[in-house]
């Protein structure tokens, strides 16, 4: 279920500090330690997933926990008018750095493109 040596479950059980949003039975949510939107939070399954590949067809619940705390955080975070942005990066080519799924909420301003023009 979590793995010992993991960064996102040592948040998830508090044995890291972290500002935490919001936790259900299956979902953790807390602030992005390096803010790249006035609204930047990470929203994580409390089991130990690297990425969206490791998502198999028992895994239904937990993924419409993840997206109905981020509908709900975009409300209380008071962004739901202005609009927001969910991604989920996974593997070296997008960047992945912490190797427990996570999805970045984002906003608060203008986000610009998705994908930064590189041609
Ligand atoms: P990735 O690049 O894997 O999609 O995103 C990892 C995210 O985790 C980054 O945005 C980074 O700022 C965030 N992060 C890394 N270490 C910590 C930490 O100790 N606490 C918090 N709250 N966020 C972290
Ligand atoms: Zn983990």
């Amino acid at each position: 279920m979590s793995d010992p040596n993991c960064l996102f479950c040592k948040i998830a059980a508090r044995e890291i500090p972290s500002e935490i949003l919001r936790e259900s039975e299956r979902v953790v949510a807390f602030r992005d330690i390096n803010q790249k939107a006035p609204v930047h939070i990470l929203l994580i399954p409390k089991e130990h997933l690297e990425s969206l590949a490791d998502v198999a067809d028992h895994h239904g619940d937990v993924l419409a926990d993840l997206f109905q705390a981020a509908a709900h955080l975009a409300r209380t975070e008071a962004i739901d008018k202005s609009g927001w942005r969910l991604i989920a990066n996974n593997g070296p080519d997008a960047g992945q750095e912490v190797f427990h799924l996570h999805f970045h909420l984002l906003g608060g301003e203008p986000l610009g493109p998705l994908v930064a023009p590189k041609r």
